[in-house]
């Protein structure tokens, strides 16, 4: 079976792992924690960086860290994986799904225009699957409508638009470095911002809101989302092969594009300015319907082949599905066509050559 995601970890994260081992500082004191955040930060240009837990704690960190809670309303695009949308719960707020452009798969800053009410208080933009979201227009409605912007950059280590990093737009960012993602720590989350206070916040946040000079006096309720030393030691491991990944993650999305473009496949987008990354390979074959989608997925799995379906859209799930009356029709649209297929640093050629004609020999039966 050629699988869809392998994480890419050799002897440089073992050896820092297992100095963080040695040194005995395993939980979240430790070198490596300072080390990941300060060149994190530096990779996205922004002054600051906070490890956390994992990138669903992130997103719920910075929006209860930026003062969103009940009654206010959260826009995010429908497309996205459903951490996005959890994320507004945990603060009891209510996300708001819209729909995307379907040329990038990112939120339509038009819908969010539309979208907006007296109690939106922030939007989140997800630069899904590696691709940008369109920053520009966003910030632009951010300002004239006073909300607030958290990036939701799990997918797109790396990418910028005209030269400026993801995770630098909005007031905050968030990262995740869950196995499968571009960078992993095999569980993790970061926050970048360029706004002192709401760092300060958040760091005291992931601790529990403990004072800084008073140990056990906490002036709020607070939580425990901090990373340890030892996933901060893989991590700093990671970022030195940024660069190596991102190129390698590119030639293999060309190798694809190679074969499966000519076959009437659409692959991921680039859009003008937009410098995305290849989080994962999308496959999309326009008009196809979801059952059919889903039974090219089986066919698959049965030649050997790992693939996975794009996310349903938030307001098709179950605890969401009462919030819209109408459907998002381009989100729902690449929901049921879109697949991913095997993306990872080390896959060879004849493997991406193998994948791309046994999906294109799939299409032509279903
Ligand atoms: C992976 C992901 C998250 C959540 O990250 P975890 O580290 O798995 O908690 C959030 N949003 C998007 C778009 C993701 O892909």
């Amino acid at each position: 079976m050629i699988p869809l995601s392998v994480p890419s970890l050799n002897q440089a994260e073992a050896d820092l792992l297992m100095s963080a081992i040695q040194s005995g500082w395993i939980s979240s004191l430790g070198p490596y924690i300072e080390e990941f955040e300060k060149r994190y930060a530096k990779i996205c240009g922004v002054n600051y960086a906070l490890a956390v837990s994992n990138g669903t704690t992130g997103l719920h960190l910075a929006l209860h860290s930026l003062g969103v809670g009940p009654g206010d309303e959260v826009i995010i695009p429908d497309l996205t994986f459903v951490a996005t949308a959890n994320a507004v719960m945990y603060c009891k707020a209510k996300p708001i799904p819209v729909d995307v452009c379907r040329d990038s798969y990112c939120i339509d800053p038009e819908k969010i225009y539309n979208a907006i009410t007296p109690k939106t208080k922030a939007i989140i933009p997800v630069h899904i699957y590696g691709h940008p979201a369109d920053m520009g227009a966003i910030i632009d409605i951010a300002r004239e409508k006073n909300l607030l912007v958290i990036e939701d950059a799990a997918e797109a280590h790396g990418a910028s638009i005209n030269g400026r990093q993801v995770g630098s737009f909005g007031d905050c960012g968030v990262f995740s470095f869950y196995a499968n993602k571009i960078l992993t720590t095999g569980e993790g989350g970061l926050i970048t911002t360029n706004d002192k206070a709401l760092y300060i916040r958040m760091k005291h946040l992931r601790d529990h809101a403990m004072s800084s000079s008073k140990k056990y006096w906490h002036d709020e309720v607070g939580f425990n989302y901090r990373m340890t030393n030892l996933q901060a030691a893989i991590g700093v491991a990671q970022i030195d092969k940024l660069n190596y990944f991102l190129d390698e993650r590119s030639k293999i999305l060309n190798k694809y594009k190679n074969i499966l473009v000519e076959s009437g496949v659409e692959c991921n987008p680039s859009l003008n300015g937009a410098c995305p990354v290849n989080w994962m390979v999308c496959a999309i074959v326009p008009g196809l319907e979801r059952a059919q989608r889903d039974h090219a997925i089986e066919l698959l799995r049965k030649i050997e082949v790992d693939s996975r379906p794009f996310f349903y859209p938030i307001s098709k799930l179950p605890m969401y599905k009462n919030i819209l009356n109408e459907i998002n029709p381009i989100s729902l649209d690449l929901s049921n066509s879109g697949i991913n297929l095997p993306t990872y640093v080390g896959i060879s050629d004849a493997q991406i050559e193998e994948v791309a004609e046994k999906f294109i020999s799939v299409m032509k039966k279903i």
